[in-house]
């Protein structure tokens, strides 16, 4: 049988499978393998990209991952914090272009302590009864994740970033654990919230042997849902010098995901649009079913500088929802007022 029926119907891969599967330049292989991502895609999701409205915010961060831009060590960032008026105003400008998911993310930041985004998960849940409310705000004790599920929160998106305790170690300052993370990520899950892990593909020191533990993790673990992206090089990080992850490696690890987790919501990322102009298309083409505008305030986008030239950082959010439709229209594809929930 092809490596590719292979994995689609074990619902497993091979060292040698994904070692194959990345470095092959066998056209028809590679077309094989995105056809049939995108079946069994169709088969779940159909021909529909559920949106999120992604509201960063706070730049400020605690942590010094040697990857991100908003580490703390960058002197030339520029910090910033949303109020809650400006949070609530990002929801409002958004349940009117249609978003019916608002996704909070922000660096490691003490100002949103547990009061505060209680009060404005609160607010939230009350005044959009019909909306998922995901945070990603990083690791947090286990008290304020479900004091933060309690106030209403239903999803939470943690990057598990590598697998590999060894590989954590070098995209990260000894301060911060591997094990913590996962913890995390396990806590997460026991109280009840729809999951995302995920990592960055072709992050210094990244191996196939790493690649293959991320998925093992992914297998065993079992999200809702998995965010991918390539790496970005970034300036005023440590890793500055090191070469961009590959987006045919990124559409290539997306279309395993979906083969390997049919029903797991999977998003074609911002990096990826970032690194190629139809980035985000080709991430649908090959398997992916969410897509997160952002619906930041316009004042401050260019400021969420998790890593250099990100993409629609001057656009208005209703810009970013109309330009999101017609490229996924573009290409056969409805984007959909939806909570859009894992099936
Ligand atoms: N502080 C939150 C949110 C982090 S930003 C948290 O810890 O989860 C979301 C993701 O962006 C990270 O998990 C990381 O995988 C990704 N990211 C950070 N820097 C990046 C870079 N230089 N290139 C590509 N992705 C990056």
């Amino acid at each position: 049988m092809n490596i590719v029926d292979q994995i689609r119907e074990t619902r497993d891969i091979s060292r040698d499978a994904l070692a194959t599967l990345l470095s092959t330049d066998d056209r028809e292989l590679v077309d094989h393998l995105r056809a049939s991502a995108r079946e069994v895609a169709d088969a779940v999701y159909g021909k529909t990209i559920f949106i999120r409205g992604l509201i960063e915010l706070t730049s400020h961060c605690k942590n010094d991952c040697l990857y991100c831009g908003l580490r703390r060590s960058n002197r030339s960032a520029v910090r910033y914090r949303l109020s809650d008026e400006e949070i609530y105003q990002c929801c409002a400008t958004g349940y009117q272009l249609g978003f019916r998911t608002f996704v909070m993310q922000g660096g490691e930041d003490g100002w949103f302590d547990d009061n505060r985004m209680c009060r404005i998960v609160g607010t939230i849940r009350k005044q959009y009864p019909d909306c998922a409310i995901t945070l990603s705000l990083g690791e947090r004790s286990r008290e304020s994740y479900q004091a933060l599920y309690d106030a209403g929160a239903d999803r939470y998106l943690l990057r598990h970033e590598t697998a590999s305790p060894e590989h954590y170690a070098r995209l990260h300052p000894a301060e911060m654990s591997w094990q913590n993370r996962i913890d995390c990520l396990f806590a997460l899950k026991e109280i009840g919230y729809q999951v995302g892990c995920g990592f960055m593909v072709g992050s210094p020191y990244q191996t196939v042997d790493t690649l293959l533990a991320d998925l093992q993790f992914i297998r065993s673990f079992q999200p809702h849902m998995v965010g991918i992206g390539p790496f970005v090089a970034t300036h005023e990080t440590p890793f500055a010098g090191f070469p961009n992850g590959k987006v045919n490696d990124t559409l290539r690890l997306l279309a395993i995901i979906r083969l390997l987790h049919p029903h797991v919501l999977l998003p074609s990322t911002t990096a990826l649009g970032t690194l190629h102009p139809q980035g985000r298309e080709l991430g649908v083409q090959y398997g992916a079913n969410v897509v997160m505008p952002n619906l930041s305030p316009k004042l401050h986008r260019k400021d969420y500088a998790i890593y250099d030239n990100k993409i629609c950082t001057g656009e208005e959010s209703a810009e970013c929802r109309a330009c999101t439709e017609q490229r996924f229209r573009r290409i056969g594809y409805e984007t959909v007022v939806s909570r859009g929930d894992f099936k």
